[in-house]
């Protein structure tokens, strides 16, 4: 059982202070006795504990930084979403594929942004440009904000307000079972709450320092009592030996634990396991010891966004996950979505 994220250290940038949420974070882990330094900005983080990169990396995903959100511009969010709304970047999960490791680079600490009201303030901009068309706003795309919520409460406070307001939808992805604190969220059904899910042997061997498959489906049957539209992300779909067999295993297991309810509104999000060339140097310097295939004679080639090619598998192996797969889902759950294969 994966416990809930606690911090090694905590940096707190002085203009955190400004605002009720800053102090209150201060002043909890003050109590929970974790180290706190001050830091002007996170750029000036240099002198992280640690004697070589694989020590500073691993100490990096146990900090925690208190901070203030300045670029109040969302980035647009295809195809989940219109917008990427900041509340936190960085993760103190080890997924060996992890796409942070690239976007995040020498930065891989944990940060959360404290001025809330002002990214709220931003989203209702957004908002209003779109009216009455709603607009969905995509909280996970550059962190696990479910694996640090239970610290913060930000998620549960945007939840409500999403709950309240009239145009406006939230969704997340989570790997992270401790959802406890937000059963009780009003949501007005706003919400759509989404489990990345894999088979076991994936999640054994690549991603460290999550929940496991059965702590997942547990918090996604507590979410579907609760009443949240409920969704899955399959990601990343990885072939393995026998991962057709890992992969119905794991809607088998799904299928027998989900209330029936929940399975009227549900939507399944399938993604297929892809590298970067840069990826895959970094994957090699912070997980040495991975198991992942990253070679790139055994898979396609496809442009990516900003001139990045990366490697998808073959062809004939896309039209293998998506029979395979889809196969999967329409049999345990027909009356779900399928909202893309990627
Ligand atoms: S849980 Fe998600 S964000 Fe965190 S390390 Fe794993 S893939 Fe990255």
């Amino acid at each position: 059982m994966v416990k809930p994220f606690v911090p090694q250290l905590v940096y707190v940038e002085p203009r955190a202070l400004e605002y009720p949420l800053g102090k209150k974070l201060l002043k909890k882990f003050e109590d929970m006795d974790i180290e706190i330094r001050e830091t002007t900005s996170h750029n000036q983080i240099r002198n992280l504990p640690g004697e070589n990169h694989f020590q500073k990396y691993r100490m990096a995903k146990s900090t925690l930084v208190v901070g203030v959100r300045k670029t109040l511009k969302f980035d647009t969010s295809k195809p989940s979403a219109e917008y990427a709304i900041p509340f936190a970047t960085g993760c103190m999960g080890h997924c060996h594929y992890c796409y942070l490791q690239t976007t995040m680079g020498s930065k891989p600490y944990i940060r959360t942004y404290v001025n809330v009201e002002e990214i709220f303030d931003a989203a209702e901009e957004y908002m209003r440009e779109r009216a009455p068309d709603p607009t969905r706003f995509e909280a996970s795309c550059t962190s696990d904000i479910v694996g640090v919520d239970h610290l913060t409460h930000t998620l549960k406070r945007a939840i409500e307000y999403f709950g309240e307001s009239e145009h406006g939808r939230l969704r997340f992805v989570t790997k992270f079972a401790h959802v406890d604190h937000l059963l009780d969220a009003k949501h007005n059904g706003k919400t759509r709450f989404r489990f990345s899910i894999n088979d076991d042997y994936i999640i054994k061997y690549f991603e460290p320092g999550t929940s496991r498959l059965n702590e997942r489906i547990d918090a996604a049957a507590k979410i579907a009592e609760a009443g949240y539209p409920l969704g899955f992300i399959v990601a990343p779909i990885y072939l393995h030996e026998g991962w057709k067999e890992g992969y119905k295993e794991m809607f088998e297991k799904l299928e027998a634990e989900l209330p029936s309810y929940a399975r009227k509104d549900l939507t399944f999000e399938m993604i297929q396991h892809r590298f970067t060339k840069p990826a895959k140097r970094v994957i090699e310097q912070n997980y040495p010891m991975t198991k992942l295939e990253l070679d790139e004679s055994k898979r396609k080639w496809k442009w990516g966004k900003y001139g990045i090619g990366k490697y998808v598998y073959t062809t004939e192996e896309q039209e293998d996950i998506k029979d395979t797969l889809g196969g999967y889902i329409n049999h345990y759950f027909p009356e779900a979505k399928i909202e893309y294969f990627t």
